[in-house]
């Protein structure tokens, strides 16, 4: 059995990543299109063998509702128009899968949450990390005190984003805000499904360059520090202005393991260190050499499986909230100058 899934928004990542991931998913197949532009969905519907009358548009995107050949709607829209396209999915009676950041708001994604309750559909947030062997591999590592107690997690995620000056990503009322809820947010959720904890304090610095005409509306580089209730301090940064960092490393009082890179879509690696039992001035590090997945494909596979077997899915709207409500919490601690302080919460998901 394979769900049928319609991709909202034929931009860079639905075309380059996300349409060729089918042809390795097990539960799930592409069977309809949403689009602004009808002569490339015309055409990616031929590429992909699906039906031309189910190629749809903004306006006429409710109608899906009236669509058997679709399970679930998977948004890859920009950021702010999550909502919109979660809410109205929802109200057609169908599940979401729904790109990272969850949206530009506390407000928007609570109110996503809210649809797909009252619509009886399940939500899902398409962290694919979450999903990729090399993660689940760093996390099992570290449940399994390998490492000793963790101590503290470094992450960066960033890249020099050249391009087009009027892209949506240095719109902040299309983006939500600049190199943070694009990129960051991947060290941001690392920290947590590494600690399985949720943060206690939060401090923050940001900084754009003035006179770089592409951060008007937008942050170019965020450093956020947290403490999680276990004592493990996390150290991020993610910036639109420097040459690409996609990694972390966590340090145990026995061991650091990291991924360099640990965000990208492929070439991911996996290196531990720990102290030579037989020279103490020797270090081993060896990698940890796992097969390769396309982690889309895991990701969607994840979300047909939890809808087959009526599932949580891993990462659900709540997972995406969260992260929405810390980025809210970093901008205020940047601009405060002043550390935040939350009260203790459990992980969203312990069993991570
Ligand atoms: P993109 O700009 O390449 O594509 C966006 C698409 O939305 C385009 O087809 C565009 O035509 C369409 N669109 C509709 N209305 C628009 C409007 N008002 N303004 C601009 N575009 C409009 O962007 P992308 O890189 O494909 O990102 C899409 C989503 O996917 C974002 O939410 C982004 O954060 C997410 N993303 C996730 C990953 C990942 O690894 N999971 C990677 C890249 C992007």
């Amino acid at each position: 059995q394979r769900l049928g899934f319609a991709i909202v928004g034929l931009g860079r990542l639905a075309l380059e990543e996300i349409m060729p991931a089918f042809a390795e998913c097990k539960l799930a197949k592409p069977t309809a299109l949403v689009s602004g532009d009808a002569a490339k969905a015309n055409q990616v519907a031929q590429q992909y063998g699906i039906k031309p009358q189910n190629v749809y548009n903004y306006q006429n995107y409710d109608n899906l509702r009236n669509n058997p050949d679709v399970d679930v709607i998977y948004i890859v829209l920009p950021n702010s128009m999550h909502r919109e396209y979660t809410v109205r999915g929802a109200k057609a009676g169908k599940h979401i899968l729904c790109e990272k950041p969850m949206a530009t708001t506390v407000e928007d994604a609570q109110q996503m949450i809210d649809a797909c309750k009252q619509a009886n559909r399940k939500l899902m947030i398409a962290y694919r990390c979450q999903y990729e062997p090399h993660h689940r591999a760093m996390i099992q590592t570290i449940r399994s005190k390998e490492l000793g107690t963790v101590k503290l997690i470094q992450a960066d995620n960033g890249q020099n984003q050249g391009g087009d000056l009027n892209q949506w990503r240095l719109k902040r009322a299309l983006a939500g805000g600049g190199s943070l809820p694009d990129v960051g947010i991947y060290c941001l959720n690392a920290t947590r499904y590494l600690t399985g904890e949720e943060p206690i304090e939060i401090s923050a610095q940001t900084f754009s360059t003035p006179g770089d005409p592409r951060f008007k509306e937008v942050e170019e580089s965020v450093t956020f520090q947290m403490r999680f209730p276990s004592g493990v301090l996390a150290i991020c940064s993610t910036s639109y202005g420097f040459h690409e960092a996609r990694r972390f490393r966590v340090f145990g009082s026995d061991a650091w393991g990291q991924l360099d890179p640990a965000f990208s879509y492929n070439g991911l690696r996996m290196m531990i260190s720990r102290k030579s039992p037989t020279n103490s001035m020797a270090e081993n590090i060896s990698e940890v050499r796992l097969s390769e997945k396309n982690q889309f494909a895991l990701e969607i596979d994840h979300m047909a499986d939890c809808v087959i077997g009526n599932k949580q899915p891993h990462t659900p709207g709540e997972e995406g909230l969260q992260d929405q409500k810390l980025i809210a919490l970093i901008y205020q601690a940047a601009q405060t100058g002043k550390t935040i302080t939350l009260p203790r919460v459990s992980g969203l998901d312990v069993t991570r």
